[in-house]
């Protein structure tokens, strides 16, 4: 990819960026390498060219199959929730969508594990992630009901996509210590949660409201 395209001009200049993480500070966002991260992380080239000029806004944006790219915000507050404790060392992901939560966490924990049920999408994902010489993340199609079990257990679980109940496969590899966030509810309105697995049992914690699109099971295949 043209350094130019990389780093972006006009409208996803480094300066839009700053603008978007000075924002994001003034909306109570504290963890500053994920502050760094998001300004360091060009959102551009995750959206359709014709998007490009809004990427930089704190706003979700379509990326085709009825799904979108997450609000910054929100993809900032997850990241947040998620290592407040700590840097886990595997997270896996569920609902990789074009990849810019992805390679958010790339930057952030040595290793990522990310599902996906559509496949053009994860592979769209995978072609972005590469472009910017990201390797520490495997990606699988699949559905993120089940998890995946093979690589865990993990220290962190994060879902961008709303199940009405958190599935089971989840809280069962997930690591001891470790923390799940994802949204939980019927469409629309969720709320965010977060839950620590102790020796006990799980912990959980609501976050605050949010509004993700629904964790529907089944895959799709590219033709
Ligand atoms: N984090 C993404 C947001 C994608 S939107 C980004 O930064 O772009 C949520 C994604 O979850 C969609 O791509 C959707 O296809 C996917 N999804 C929904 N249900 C799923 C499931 N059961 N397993 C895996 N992915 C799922």
């Amino acid at each position: 990819m043209s350094a130019t395209r990389l780093n972006g001009i006009g409208m996803t200049s480094v300066r839009t960026r700053e603008r978007l993480v000075r924002r994001l500070g003034d909306q109570g966002i504290r963890n500053l390498f994920v502050l760094e991260r998001i300004r360091d992380l060009p959102r551009h080239i995750f959206v359709d060219e014709a998007l490009a000029s809004r990427a930089y806004e704190d706003t979700a944006l379509p990326i085709g199959f009825g799904q979108t790219i997450s609000q910054p915000y929100i993809v900032a507050r997850m990241t947040e929730a998620l290592l407040a404790r700590g840097v886990p060392q595997k997270v896996l992901e569920v609902g990789t969508g074009c990849g810019y939560q992805t390679a958010v966490l790339a930057g952030l924990v040595p290793q990522v594990f990310t599902i996906e049920r559509i496949e053009p999408l994860l592979l769209r994902a995978k072609q972005n992630l590469k472009e910017l010489g990201i390797n520490n993340v495997r990606f699988r199609h699949g559905d993120g009901y089940e998890g995946w079990n093979a690589q865990g257990p993990y220290e962190g679980i994060l879902a961008a996509a709303a199940p009405r109940e958190v599935p089971v496969a989840l809280l069962q590899q997930l690591a001891e210590g470790g923390r799940l966030v994802m949204p939980v509810g019927g469409e629309g309105r969720q709320d965010l949660v977060r839950i620590t697995r102790t020796a006990q049992g799980y912990e959980h914690e609501v976050l605050g409201p949010v509004s993700f699109v629904p964790l529907q099971s089944g895959t799709i295949t590219a033709e």
